[in-house]
């Protein structure tokens, strides 16, 4: 009995006709059993686009093809391992080098040099025929667009939307139980003033739900881009977007499900202007955007108070407490009860009141840096600490470094694949750029690694002279400069029940003397921590 994988993958793209993941389960399972194979492993990547290399059951599967767990993995075609040829290709060559079997239900793997080459050039011609299809509806929906017909299926909240028959083109129909709510929303703010979260909380007392395809429920950003729509005084647009791959990706390094994740606007020229039957007349609109405006403009100027500890302040729970003003106050607010609003909250914490808690924290930071015998003991412990410290950070140094060589070798694969021909210069660098990511997600640990590790001996002499020379510095701070010395001696501070508040922070240390203000900017500083609780 052979030990086989298995491997499958859909994507969420619903335009990309396959069969579900469970159907080719289905498939390689029944195979499985009429050869007299035993599935010993699985690697299945739901919800992943085939045009992405690095998903992460396939870097598991390329990882374990070497381990001698099973002799072949079986596909169900080519397009499930990826949807380009020579990304096709690269792991094809990967797992053939390291000796494993690959089969492919649909046509078997030629075992000979001119059968390979056959189906390379079979699935150069498939890849170009769906480039064609896939330029030819892009073309006609702009054409359509033009001609002033509906392209996409979904409608804006307020309409329904009707297919073209024989007779007739697509259209949107006016909705009207949907229609009424987007009238009492534009009403709500031209009329009676009303905020955009002033509108979600009024939705939500009367219960009232939105589209359902959109989001459970409605939040401030949805009502904005209702408020937004030109759908609602007769003109939807066409080709307002283009999705694009992002330029400034959150989460480097990470994977990621769908390469062009972000969408760019368009220039309005660009635009594709198509009549639909208006909901609300344009003098309303015009009204709702001038007092949408005006709020702007009043909450701008409303939002003056500086908060001191901003970024800084938590729930015991963890939560994140952020500046915001209540009818004239300002208070550290639960963001989990913000941005959970209006919805119930998991966190119970009252918000705390901005100006109490940020002299209190600063007249005690104060009261600290002028006793430093006081914080003296603690600096102590935390040195003895950073020795211990030293050797844990040089491993994982290590450990990353052989993380890193490995990428470099794959980064080798890619180019030789690219010399033996098989792909265009476009597509190894498309292959690197992914690579690249990854590596300079390492590169960075490395770097921080590295940074937080001390180099030397640290030196206390001169602890008392820097706490007195950081407390004159505080004492005769001008308000302006208060909140960037916060932010550089405080780490956080938990504000927890009976009214009281941990606060974490650091004080930089430095072996030569120094201005104090360079010191209290300076990223490579060293950092003792001092723990103060207190009440207020
Ligand atoms: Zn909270």
């Amino acid at each position: 009995m052979k030990r086989i994988a298995i491997a499958a993958r859909v994507s969420t793209n619903r335009q990309e006709k396959e069969a579900t993941i469970e159907s080719q389960i289905a498939e390689l399972e029944f195979w499985a059993s009429e050869n007299d194979c035993v599935i010993v492993e699985r690697y299945i990547d739901d919800g992943w686009s085939g045009e992405i290399l690095a998903r992460p059951e396939l870097d598991r599967l390329r990882d374990d093809a070497s381990k001698g767990i099973w002799e072949s993995v079986v596909f169900v075609d080519r397009d499930r391992l990826a949807r380009k040829l020579s990304l096709q290709e690269l792991v094809i060559d990967e797992l053939v080098e390291k000796d494993v079997e690959i089969i492919f239900l649909n046509e078997p793997l030629a075992d000979n040099p001119e059968g390979r080459i056959m189906q390379q050039i079979k699935g150069v011609f498939a890849e170009y025929e769906r480039a064609k299809i896939a330029e030819r509806m892009r073309r006609g929906k702009i054409h359509n667009a033009n001609e002033g017909k509906l392209v996409t299926g979904t409608p804006p909240y307020g309409y329904k939307y009707f297919p073209k028959t024989k007779t007739t083109v697509a259209k949107y129909e006016i909705y009207q139980p949907e229609a009424e709510i987007v009238r009492m929303i534009f009403k709500w703010v031209a009329e009676e003033g009303y905020s955009m979260r002033q509108v979600v909380k009024e939705l939500f007392k009367r219960k009232i739900p939105p589209a359902k395809r959109i989001s459970k429920r409605w939040v401030k950003s949805s009502v904005e881009r209702l408020l937004n729509r030109q759908d609602y005084i007769g003109t939807s647009y066409y080709n307002k977007t283009v999705s694009v791959v992002p330029k400034h990706p959150q989460n480097v390094g990470k994977y990621k499900k769908i390469k062009k994740s972000s969408r760019r606007m368009k220039p309005k020229e660009d635009w594709i202007a198509i009549p639909v039957p208006p909901i609300i007349n344009k003098e309303l609109f015009k009204q709702a955007h001038l007092k949408l405006q005006e709020n702007k403009i009043y909450n701008r100027r409303n939002k003056k108070y500086d908060y001191l500890l901003s970024g800084k302040v938590f729930c015991t729970s963890g939560h994140k407490r952020v500046g915001d003003s209540v009818n004239g106050h300002y208070y550290y607010r639960c963001a989990e009860r913000i941005y959970k609003f209006p919805l119930p909250h998991k966190c119970d914490a009252e918000g705390v009141n901005a100006q109490i808690l940020d002299g209190m924290v600063w007249y005690k930071l104060l009261t600290l840096l002028s006793k430093p015998q006081v914080v003296r003991p603690q600096v102590e412990r935390w040195k003895e600490k950073q020795s211990k410290v030293v050797s844990r950070s040089q491993e994982e140094i290590e450990r990353l470094n052989l993380a890193l060589d490995k990428l470099r070798e794959e980064e080798e694969r890619h180019v030789k694949v690219y010399g033996a021909g098989f792909v265009t210069f476009e597509k190894l660098q498309d292959d690197l750029q992914d690579l690249k990511a990854k590596k300079e997600a390492i590169e960075s640990q490395i770097k921080e690694t590295g940074e937080k590790a001390p180099d030397d001996e640290v030196n206390l002499d001169r602890f008392d002279d820097i706490c007195t020379d950081i407390f004159y510095t505080l004492k005769y701070a001008h308000a302006s400069e208060k909140q960037r010395y916060a932010r550089n001696l405080l780490v956080s501070i938990y504000v927890g029940e009976r009214r009281s508040a941990l606060v974490n922070g650091h004080i930089p240390l430095v072996t030569q003397a120094q201005n104090i203000q360079d010191v209290l900017i300076g990223r490579h500083s060293r950092f003792a921590e001092c723990r103060q609780k207190h009440a207020f």
